[in-house]
């Protein structure tokens, strides 16, 4: 069977169609740039041109996989995020446009903030989406990004190469901020970001397939209700950041009054705000912190 490129993307759309994936046109354009290394804009120009057998398997192997519910990004291993193309695989939760809020937030906040040069640290890096945005937007600044999962680091550290920032971006695998217990040097950062899994645990068996099924769980389980790592982050985080320090997380679209509480309790904060996504949900919980000596 040989089809030209257009006759191949209509069936495609028609099998992610008859599989219900909403975006089933886009979705084949997107596989059939990645099998040929183009833009999509490209493949109307050559939408006559015949693809050989190995093409067109190679082509249909993913649809097939996107059929059976593989998420696009893991198919084609890249997803954009701050006008950038982060690499993903299996290990990595997918970036998702929500996260935007929160390095838009940060960057805006590094923009006014007057201080020279600014130690951040990322907890749960991931893909480093976070870490890499913030260091490629914000020049004057250090990155430290910690996850636990060393399949995870590597995903960040590649992100942070291809992006030329890797010499500004220390990555440690460790659990939360245990890796900085173990460093001598009073250890202090400006800026404390992070976004936690916050999905109760619950809740996962009703998130959809391609999350589910293919997502890493551990990045996506906050505990019972989906708070345990925000505990953990007010908590900790006062030890490892200047007296006015930022702390800044994107939370559950229905989380944020918890997670103002939660600081609230804790006594080190003030001016806690909450920052809104494009859905309307406060999507971000940020405030300052007092310094471990006055809380
Ligand atoms: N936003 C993700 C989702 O809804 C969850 C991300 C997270 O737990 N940090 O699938």
């Amino acid at each position: 069977m040989t089809l030209n490129i257009i006759k191949a993307m209509n069936k495609a759309q028609t099998l992610l169609d008859e599989a219900g994936i909403e975006a089933s046109q886009l979705e084949a354009g997107m596989l059939m740039a990645h099998l040929l290394g183009c833009e999509r804009t490209h493949l109307y120009l050559d939408r006559d041109k015949v693809l050989s057998s190995q093409e067109t398997e190679d082509y249909f192997n993913m649809v097939d996989k996107r059929k059976q519910g593989m998420p696009i990004h893991y198919i084609i291993g890249y997803r954009e995020f701050m006008g950038l193309k982060f690499y993903v695989n299996e290990n990595v939760l997918i970036p998702r446009p929500d996260t935007e809020v929160l390095v838009e937030y940060v960057i805006n906040h590094c923009k006014n903030s007057g201080v020279h040069f600014l130690k951040i640290l990322d907890i749960g890096t991931g893909s480093g989406a976070i870490a890499v945005s913030l260091a490629k937007y914000i020049e004057n600044c250090h990155v430290t990004a910690i996850d636990i999962d060393d399949k995870a680091l590597a995903v960040a550290k590649k992100n942070g190469i291809d992006h030329g920032v890797a010499d500004r971006i220390e990555f440690i695998q460790g659990n939360l901020f245990y890796p900085l217990m173990d460093k001598k040097d009073n250890l202090k950062f400006h800026i404390m970001v992070s976004n936690p899994p916050y999905i109760p645990t619950a809740d996962i068996k009703k998130l959809e397939t391609q999350v589910k099924d293919y997502e890493p769980i551990k990045a996506l389980d906050g505990g019972r209700e989906g708070l345990d790592f925000y505990r953990t982050l007010a908590k900790d985080a006062p030890k490892f950041l200047y007296d006015g320090g930022l702390w800044a997380v994107e939370v559950g679209y229905n989380q944020a009054k918890q997670v103002a509480h939660i600081l609230s309790e804790q006594g080190c904060y003030y001016d806690i705000e909450f920052i809104k996504d494009l859905s309307g949900y406060d999507r971000v919980v940020s405030a300052r912190t007092k310094g471990v000596e006055r809380c």
